[in-house]
């Protein structure tokens, strides 16, 4: 299949190009971008006239529950521990196999309205997410997630271990090592869970430091002053995505930078569970790659990532009292080639250049927000919402087209969930 991209205005992200550029015609062939230039005249099965519209990367979404949708907006009034306490914990433990596959479906189409391409998650019963993913065709890093008191529990990785080869032969599913938390296991687990990230070559996916009391359990547990002391002991060796980072202190800040260790930002869910602000600056100063996440909707109410970059830059102008603070293509950087970066999907994904994989979408900016433009990256940070982006194209197939998603029925999956509530609430 080959689709041409027609005279549209292209975010590339690509340190090879101009940050901006007009009349661009992209031509896509089956999974991958074979060339970029102005006036490609080309036989193809597919034209899409882009006039005044934005091609950027599809967005990039570094951490996430996505089985959570159907848990929206339930932590109003409570503290995480009562909220997980008195709704989630017992509300999850009713959900079945395929309830998770249709609250996973309901996310998956959230993202693909919303301009996001690729996600990476954690939750358990991972084989009906990835089934979602699959149906949708959206891009997944997933993991079965991993807790243990005792290196010899080994009933979680083993599953990882099945659903790695199950899946090893399709191009648009990936893993990583999912540790839940320091604080949902011991050293000895987690250095279990370490191995075998080492020897099968994945990332690890971690939550860390979301809010002062794991920090204190953490320090407490592990009999250390800064909790970053047990990523420099124990995972020096491997690729690590660190989810929220909220609670580090400038001590954990710069023992971070001298791991191999990514950032995963979800301001939105720190600031509705009450956690505080992650040090963002801080870390770029020292050179920490900041990628960007929602987490799940039962905490980040949803998934759409132009939010996020938003709450992103304007908290961190904002605590610093510095309106210089994190130029608006630096956001869209972590929204797109950094998360690529964190998942190790930078030579796939990421960024729009010749030979890479078509994963990108088409931003209708013709609105009564966005026009006219002055910045067309402050623009898209500050004024388009998810719902204008129109095309959103994955491994170079359209998923969705002129607002409507191509691979399942929208109403039939709503239903479908609102059933599942109906059953299971708390
Ligand atoms: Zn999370």
């Amino acid at each position: 299949m080959k689709i041409l991209i027609k005279n549209t205005n292209l975010i590339s992200m690509s340190e090879k190009r101009e940050k901006y550029e007009k009349n661009i015609d992209i031509l896509i062939e089956d999974s991958k971008i074979v060339k970029i230039s102005k006036q490609i005249n080309e036989n193809v099965d597919k034209v899409i006239d882009a006039r005044n519209k934005v091609v950027m990367p599809g967005l990039i979404n570094t951490h996430s529950h996505i089985a959570m949708s159907i848990f929206r907006e339930t932590v109003d009034g409570y503290t995480t521990q009562e909220w997980l306490e008195k709704k989630i914990w017992p509300m999850e433990d009713k959900l079945n196999k395929e309830d998770i596959y249709y609250a996973s479906l309901l996310s998956c189409i959230e993202m693909i309205k919303t301009g996001t391409t690729t996600m990476n998650d954690m939750y358990f019963m991972t084989d009906s997410i990835i089934d979602a993913a699959i149906e949708t065709g959206i891009r997944l890093q997933t993991t079965r997630t991993l807790m243990g008191y005792d290196e010899n529990e080994k009933s979680r990785l083993i599953e990882l271990e099945e659903l790695i080869k199950k899946y090893s032969k399709n191009k648009l599913i990936s893993f990583n090592v999912g540790i839940h938390g320091l604080y949902t296991s011991n050293l000895s687990y987690v250095k279990m869970c370490l191995e075998f990230a080492k020897e099968n070559n994945l990332p690890v996916h971690m939550h860390f430091c979301e809010n002062q009391k794991e920090r204190e359990d953490i320090i407490k547990d592990y009999g250390v002053k800064n909790p970053a002391e047990i990523i420099k002991r124990e995972f020096s060796n491997t690729h690590n995505i660190l989810a929220h980072c909220v609670k580090l202190d400038k001590e954990d800040i710069e023992i971070i930078k001298q791991t191999n260790t990514y950032v995963s930002h979800c301001p939105i869910s720190n600031l509705k569970l009450g956690c505080g602000i992650a040090k963002i600056k801080e870390m770029l100063d020292e050179g920490i790659c900041i990628s960007l996440g929602t987490d799940g909707q039962g905490s980040g109410s949803n998934l759409d990532l132009f939010e996020t970059m938003k709450y992103t830059a304007l908290l961190q102008k904002g605590i610093n009292e510095n309106p210089k603070l994190l130029d608006s293509y630096e956001i869209l950087k972590m929204a797109t080639i950094n998360g690529a970066k964190a998942l190790k999907l930078s030579d796939k994904i990421g960024s729009i250049e010749e030979g890479k994989t078509a994963d990108l979408i088409i931003i209708d900016v013709n609105d009564v927000l966005t026009r006219p433009v002055n910045n067309i990256f402050a623009q898209i940070i500050y004024n388009v919402k998810g719902y204008n982006v129109e095309t959103t194209i994955i491994d170079g197939k359209i998923v969705m087209e002129n607002r409507k998603i191509v691979n399942v029925k929208q109403e039939d999956i709503i239903n479908k969930c609102e059933k599942i509530i109906d059953r299971i609430k708390i």
